[in-house]
């Protein structure tokens, strides 16, 4: 299987919490950025499983230069490739989802965060909590069956039934997909400084926990499965370009700041519009950073990402996908992880031995991966 990605790093205005790469949108500069990516993809060969065009907010470009980035992708669009757009309310219109369809994209992911004006001021958010349910059913009205959400909790002096408010919201609409996020202090943020300075007080870890669990149980309830720590979808409409990812499998990047992972070799573009604009007119390398991964190395990813999965890791789909032995190679991971609780190991059925999260471990599964690793 495999995927494609392309970068759109702008955004109306950047959110204090955010730590991707992007950039105030800017006309010309966003131009020449599309123009740049549509020869890339014209060179581009094979098919793809997975299309996804995420950002920044890629619905910022608007109308023309969407039109010009999708046309290029038209070679690409089948029957069986998801083909998932990210949009935020403040950018998206009928217009603009029209586009999409007629150009194949059949999956939007909206940056909602939440319906509460507070909360969506204190992050820096641009749209209120009543556009964020409009663009949901806009979306709806143009022909989109696979809706997902972004949420975010765990804001300063959020309460666990603050939360709650909003996932009934969320659970209300015609929905098929949540995205939902635990709120982190990033390294070089706003967010990161006001927290620092004492401005404000991120919540207790044991609060954000208990409100993760809730999420859990709320949609479950809901008819929305957690299939990831962070993902929840109603049967049939988990993330197939996310499982790429969480099965190790190869994807190309295009856009600055955007990654490739092919046959063990990661590449990583250069983390500046301007400056990717410039060298790839001077055909210059793109890329910034580059690993080959050990077979040992590829590997221990493929068990850090995939035991985020609810599923976890099969060891007969390990074995044939790495060519190692789970149990043997993890063999200190494993039991460390199982005597601190955070990790199920079921060895009980000889044929078909698997490992996956606790109830614990979804709280700690950055911790889990750092292990396998
Ligand atoms: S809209 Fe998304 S990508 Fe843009 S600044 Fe906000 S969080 Fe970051």
């Amino acid at each position: 299987m495999n995927s494609l990605y392309i970068h759109i790093p702008f955004c109306r205005k950047k959110c204090i919490y955010c730590d991707f790469y992007s950039v105030a949108y800017e006309q010309n500069l966003a131009a020449d950025y599309t123009n740049v990516l549509r020869e890339q993809i014209k060179q581009l060969d094979g098919s793809f499983s997975t299309i996804y065009i995420g950002g920044g907010t890629p619905t910022v470009l608007g109308r023309e230069a969407l039109s010009n980035l999708l046309g290029g992708l038209k070679r690409f669009i089948g029957p069986e490739v998801e083909f998932t757009v990210e949009a935020n309310p403040e950018s998206l219109s009928k217009d603009i989802l029209e586009l999409f369809l007629d150009s194949g994209v059949n999956r939007l992911s909206l940056g909602i965060q939440s319906f509460d004006n507070d909360k969506l001021k204190k992050l820096g958010r641009i749209h209120n909590g009543a556009s964020g349910q409009e663009a949901v059913y806009l979306a709806q009205d143009a022909g989109f069956k696979n809706i997902s959400i972004d949420l975010i909790f765990g804001v300063w002096n959020e309460t666990p039934e603050d939360w709650k408010q909003e996932l009934r919201k969320a659970a209300a609409l015609p929905i098929q997909h949540i995205s939902g996020y635990s709120l982190t202090y990033e390294k070089d943020t706003p967010l990161f400084e006001l927290a620092q300075e004492k401005k404000i007080t991120p919540l207790e870890d044991e609060i954000a926990a208990q409100m993760y669990e809730e999420t859990i149980d709320f949609l479950q309830k809901e008819g929305f499965n957690q299939y990831e720590v962070s993902n929840f979808a109603k049967e049939g409409y988990a993330c197939r370009h996310n499982q790429n990812y969480w099965e190790n499998n190869s994807y190309i990047g295009l856009g600055a700041s955007a990654v490739s992972y092919v046959d063990g070799i990661r590449k990583e573009n250069v983390s500046d519009a301007g400056e990717y604009i410039a060298r790839y007119k001077k055909e210059e390398s793109l890329e910034v950073f580059q690993e080959e991964l050990s077979p040992i190395e590829k590997a221990k990813e493929t068990a850090a990402v995939k035991i985020r999965t609810n599923e976890g890791i099969d060891f007969n789909w390990f074995k044939q996908k790495t060519g190692f032995d789970f149990g043997e190679l993890q063999e200190g991971a494993l039991s460390r992880l199982t005597d601190k609780g955070l990790i199920s190991y079921n060895m009980r059925c000889a044929k078909a031995p698997r490992v996956h999260l606790t109830p614990k471990g979804f709280l700690f599964a950055d911790t889990v991966s750092g292990e396998l690793l």
